[in-house]
């Protein structure tokens, strides 16, 4: 029957981190850094507190930040947003469902990519939408037209994606991303892509925003994250960028949900947005650092670990590592035995889960990751 609240569970997130503060585990599951944040943006969001007006913002979000954001895509991907394509929210949560909710019909197909983030599912159901899921598969997780196109049908009206891609780091190749453009041409799809990620991108690769794919400028709904970016998990201040047609319906979505989203944060967000970008290749360069330390010590330990070119997580494989437990079972067993709480990659499948890999968070400092690396080698 229709998917209601009531028999979905607890996600994956909350349940791993109330274990690990019950517990004292460390915890490398949620995905969060382990820092306070860049010290300046907590400042300056102290100083707009004080200083600015506490007050409902404007609905789509303040000028100042609307303008920084087209102001921080344009110098850093090439895009040529105005402030107008820009509707600020509370987290890429709420745009997420604001672009669901504002997009899909009853009875519309939602194309999708697994393994993935969890919330899409739920919120694809709630908004009436009809899941399609298309597999991918370790340790490469290449995308393929045969398979998109097998999934594809005259109900199809969605493609949601997420890239960099949550949970495995995978960054999507340039002739993936052209291969996605393509189909949402030739079958009239509109696509919403979460790029929670684009600023923790390693290995000086970059990020490329499928909005700047040929067709796509009028049919791409963009996402982004000020808590990834700021490295600030909590502060929830996200925001959507589309061309105005779209646009419009977003915002209307938007102004039902939250209508607003507080105005101290976003000041911060503005000014941070706009400092040069030194510390964000510093930060790059603190995460790369962080994850090489964690897959090096992990990989000493006789674990076998999955490349990861973004994001704040890397996956072990267990059978690769001759370990003979499922994903699910090697964690409970991790965090009540070893203090240590990581992710079963299953959570990120709503069906034919793989059971084979764990997710690790690194953003964390050197200290913790190297307790961590120590309960693990001890564990197995
Ligand atoms: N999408 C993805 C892929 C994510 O990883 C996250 C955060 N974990 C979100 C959306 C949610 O972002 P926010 O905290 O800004 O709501
Ligand atoms: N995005 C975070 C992660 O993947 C979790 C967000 C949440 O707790 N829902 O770990």
């Amino acid at each position: 029957g229709h998917p209601v609240y009531r028999d979905m569970p607890t996600t994956i997130f909350e349940k791993m981190s109330a274990r690990a503060r019950e517990t004292g585990a460390i915890n490398l599951g949620q995905g969060f850094p382990e820092g306070p944040g860049p010290r300046d943006v907590l400042q300056a969001a102290a100083a707009a507190l004080l200083n600015q007006s506490s007050q409902y913002p404007p609905m789509p979000g303040l000028i100042e930040l609307r303008t920084a954001l087209a102001g921080h895509y344009a110098r850093h991907q090439g895009l040529n947003l105005s402030p107008q394509d820009i509707i600020v929210t509370s987290g890429a949560t709420e745009a997420l469902s604001a672009s669901l909710l504002a997009l899909v019909r009853p009875g519309d197909e939602v194309l999708m990519l697994a393994p993935l983030y969890d919330a899409y599912v739920p919120l694809v159901e709630r908004a009436g939408g009809i899941p399609k899921i298309v597999t991918l598969t370790a340790p490469e997780w290449h995308i393929t037209r045969a398979a998109l196109e097998a999934a594809i049908t005259p109900r199809t009206r969605i493609l949601l994606i997420n890239n960099p891609v949550n949970p495995t780091g995978v960054v999507m190749r340039p002739t993936e991303l052209a291969l996605l453009a393509d189909l949402c041409v030739a079958h009239d799809l509109t696509a919403i892509c979460d790029e929670v990620w684009e600023e923790t991108v390693y290995d000086g690769q970059p990020h490329r925003p499928l909005i700047g794919f040929p067709g796509m400028r009028d049919r791409t709904v963009k996402i982004g994250s000020a808590g990834k970016i700021f490295s600030v998990t909590g502060w929830k201040v996200g925001w959507m960028c589309a061309a105005p047609a779209l646009a419009t319906l977003l915002a209307r979505a938007h102004q039902y949900l939250t209508f607003t989203t507080p105005p101290n944060l976003q000041w911060a967000v503005a000014e941070g947005l706009g400092w040069p970008d030194d510390w964000l290749v510093d930060q790059r360069a603190t995460y790369q650092a962080s994850r090489d330390r964690l897959a090096a010590g992990l990989e000493k330990a006789g674990y076998a670990v999955l490349s990861s070119g973004a994001t704040w997580f890397l996956s072990i494989d267990l059978p690769a590592s001759g370990i003979a437990l499922d994903d699910v079972s090697f964690c409970e067993r991790l965090i009540d035995e070893a203090g240590v709480a990581a992710i079963p990659l299953s959570a990120f499948y709503p069906t034919d889960p793989a059971t084979h890999l764990v997710r690790l968070c690194f953003a964390k400092t050197d200290a913790t990751l190297d307790r961590a690396i120590e309960r693990l080698a001890a564990f197995r």
